[in-house]
């Protein structure tokens, strides 16, 4: 678990992210109906590239990188066959998901920043609106609530179990997808406590260091983890690390996906590392009595970690439990598409 959180440290991040891609060619036939948008029709056949990257230094049954790999002897959400005959894979992906076509993705509107690393920032001009550099916010990002509310980023994990035992009101949750195949009886429990989940990307990279192929396959595969496993599409999506520019943005839009941030950050993560000058149990509790006092915002914090959950289990007890759901705080929907469980299987045909 610590090397989970680790991970979400900025400092070390890349190097857990050294990517061995294999760029295969292969033909595949759009079924283009997942996201039910108005661009998302029909088909021919296109040709798709895509990498079928291998993890490096990923131990089997590990958390690794904020996200859990396979769970040995533990059974995954199994892969659709219209996710096969949508994409010609017959399993879950590794942590860099190969990128899949989609006929409602105009490059031709996408901004042409530059791609960047976690920490490098100025590389591009203001206009391009970085939240992680500049605390840029577009329109459309939610970033605060009229409510003083807490979110979860990172799992769904074994840590999660118990923070939904604890909890008496909807909370919302921001999923990996390589977590959601992983621990689809977590996402179960999560869904049947009425909570709301978006998606946090498919394996929490630092988004603008990406290509716009990359990108798109994050989504794209979190967005099939959450329709695979919970029978729904996405609307709500937190960048890892609040990583977001306006390239980003442009991508996510056209799956539908709205951007959440958040203004009060518990820096929680920061239990993990074992270095005392960074944060304290006690400096959260400070922080968030402080932050009551104002009674609005959105508040991070991480349930990929026993340590996260315990903390936020006492926030929730400093609160209360009048809190909303980022979808409540913005008066919107929670997903984009939900489909009755008596349609599953017809679904997954018609998909
Ligand atoms: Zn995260």
């Amino acid at each position: 678990m610590v090397i989970s959180y680790l991970l979400s440290a900025a400092f070390i991040f890349k190097n857990w992210f050294s990517i061995i891609i294999i760029v295969r060619t292969m033909k595949t036939t759009l079924l283009n109906l997942l996201y039910s948008l108005p661009a998302a029709q029909l088909v021919a056949a296109h040709t798709a590239h895509y990498s079928n990257g291998t993890g490096t230094g990923q131990p089997v049954g590990q958390p690794v990188g904020g996200f859990s790999s396979v769970r040995a002897g533990h059974k995954q959400t199994p892969f659709p066959e219209w996710l096969t005959e949508f994409t010609g894979l017959k399993e879950w992906p590794g942590i860099d998901p190969p990128y899949i076509p989609m006929d409602f993705i105009d490059f031709s509107k996408i901004p042409n920043y530059k791609r960047y690393d976690q920490g490098v920032c100025g590389v591009n001009p203001r206009e391009s609106c970085s939240f992680d550099c500049d605390r840029c916010l577009a329109p459309d990002d939610v970033y605060t609530c009229g409510q003083l509310s807490q979110t979860f980023d990172d799992g769904p994990s074994l840590a999660t179990e118990r923070l939904l035992d604890s909890l008496n009101h909807k909370t919302t949750f921001f999923n990996l997808g390589i977590n959601i195949v992983n621990f689809p009886d977590v996402y179960q429990k999560i869904l049947n406590g009425g909570h709301l989940v978006g998606t946090h990307t498919w394996s929490h990279p630092f988004m603008p260091s990406l290509t716009n192929e990359q990108i798109i396959a994050q989504l794209q595969w979190s967005i099939w983890a959450m329709n695979a496993t919970g029978h729904h599409v996405p609307k709500w999506f937190r960048p890892p690390y609040g990583a977001i520019d306006n390239r980003v943005r442009s991508i996510s839009r056209m799956f539908g996906l709205q951007a959440v941030l958040w203004d009060y950050d518990t820096f929680d993560w920061q239990l993990l590392v074992e270095d005392q000058t960074l944060r304290t149990e006690e400096d959260i509790y400070r922080d968030v009595q402080d932050w009551k006092q104002a009674g609005n915002g959105l508040i991070l914090e991480h349930d990929g970690a026993f340590k996260t959950v315990h903390v936020g289990i006492n926030v929730n007890k400093i609160l209360g439990d009048d809190q909303l759901t980022v979808a409540e705080c913005v008066g919107g929907i929670d997903y984009i598409r939900t489909f009755p469980p008596e349609l599953k299987s017809r679904n997954a045909k018609v998909l």
